[in-house]
């Protein structure tokens, strides 16, 4: 028989779910009678694990919850009997039971013990094919399932992934009382934070209202000074410094309050990517257009969006010329198409479907989902460990599908809740 240090908890929601153990003759650990009617549909979220199903007991039907363990004493280690949402279980399924479970009420909660019922050679066979120590564990076997099974978890994951960004910006949006536009300006900032920089762009974004960008866009002066002078970039420059000058002037007309320097990150970035450089080029994209929601959904043209986040037109290059001596400004540096498209896949494209999920505009969302296809594919780590798999990542909606799958599924080795990994123990 298995010991209980090689089992792990997942295997068991796998076998409860699929009611793959040895299921003649169940009983309690107290000698009930137990028919299983219905096993519950599975949760992925919060709460018990198996929910709404139909036992019986001992000759009598209960509806309820299950709840899965490898010990019956998890249930004190998880804080169950504090919790109200665990009120409605009526059957504790473990591997190994070592501790009786007293509901409110006092009566003593079944327990179904799976450690003698389990398919030994099922286990082994998903420990074989599915091993937990690769960094994907069905890269060796992908290959054998159904491309179809395959592009249909890669577009779900995608979907979740592009759901998951919307309902963050309906947060924000919220947080900002219904303004779209400085939702999207803050937005936008955090995608030219390119990761290690996100939160820097952000508390920038909260100290620089949007109706300063609208009012200043045009200055190609003030909009530098505005946003360099709030990054904390100006405050060591002398007071006859032109851009300090036009700040100082901001500053005391608007009582702005600036960074600190240090939030900004410059380690282990390359230097295409040292914030400075990102918010020159954030001056750049603003400059004449601005970053106007309205704007976005008037112009669903992304070539257009590309030449504006890699410079637009009219840039005066004595405004470069301030700059100087500011750490990692390389005004001759374009920002590249590949960094171009991460922004509009990170800010333009998710604010998009933000309001068409919000306006409840299906056409506006599939229109969205569309344009991801006809975007080049990231470049990354793990996209290359897809790639080494064999599965091919032709556009960004399935690159970004791929990241999601392998960050939600594959690094918590969720092999058995995954139709890719169901599917390679089935077939095999
Ligand atoms: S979670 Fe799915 S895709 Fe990821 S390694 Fe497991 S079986 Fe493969």
């Amino acid at each position: 028989m298995l010991h209980i240090c090689y089992m792990i908890e997942e295997y068991l929601h796998y076998i409860w779910k699929f009611q793959h153990f040895n299921c003649a003759d169940l009983e309690t650990t107290r000698g009930e009678k137990i028919e299983v009617l219905y096993r519950g549909d599975y949760n992925h979220h919060a709460g018990p694990d198996f929910l709404e199903a139909k036992i019986n007991i001992a000759g009598v039907n209960w509806f309820g919850h299950i709840e899965i363990h490898l010990k019956s004493s998890d249930w004190f280690a998880h804080k169950h009997e504090n919790d109200e949402a665990y009120k409605g279980v009526v059957l504790h399924v473990v591997w190994e039971h070592n501790r009786e479970v007293v509901m409110n009420e006092g009566e003593v909660l079944p327990v179904l013990e799976l450690k003698s019922r389990c398919d030994e050679k099922h286990w082994q066979q998903y420990q074989r094919q599915l091993p937990h120590a690769e960094e994907i564990p069905c890269a060796k076997l992908i290959k054998t399932v159904e491309p179809m099974i395959i592009q249909h978890n890669i577009t779900r994951m995608f979907v979740n992934r592009i759901e998951q960004r919307a309902a963050d910006i309906l947060e924000r949006l919220e947080l900002n009382q219904g303004d779209w536009n400085t939702t999207a300006w803050t937005t936008l900032c955090a995608a030219f934070g390119f990761g290690l920089n996100k939160l820097a762009f952000i508390h920038l974004a909260e100290r620089v209202p949007w109706k300063l960008i609208e009012r200043y866009r045009d200055d190609q002066l003030k909009i530098i000074a505005l946003l360099f002078g709030q990054a904390g970039w100006l405050e060591e420059r002398p007071p006859n410094d032109p851009l300090k000058r036009v700040y100082m002037m901001l500053k005391s007309a608007y009582g702005l309050v600036a960074m600190e320097k240090v939030q900004w990150n410059f380690g282990q970035v390359h230097p295409a990517n040292f914030p400075t450089q990102r918010l020159f080029q954030l001056c750049k994209a603003l400059h004449l257009r601005g970053f106007k929601m309205a704007y976005l959904l008037n112009e669903l043209n992304m070539d257009d969006a590309i030449f504006q986040l890699q410079g637009g037109e009219k840039w005066t290059e004595e405004i470069d010329k301030l700059l100087h001596g500011i750490k990692g400004v390389n005004p001759k540096l374009k920002m590249g198409k590949t960094s171009a498209n991460t922004i509009l896949v990170n800010a333009h494209l998710p604010l998009i479907f933000a309001y068409a999920v919000h306006h409840q505009i299906d056409e506006l969302k599939t229109l969205i989902i569309d344009r991801f296809h006809n975007i080049p594919p990231e470049e990354n780590k793990t996209l290359r460990l897809w790639k080494e798999s064999g599965v091919p990542v032709r556009n960004m909606l399935e690159s970004q599908g791929l990241i999601e799958l392998y960050k939600s599924k594959c690094t918590h080795k969720k092999c058995l809740s995954c139709s890719i990994g169901n599917q390679i123990l089935k077939t095999t």
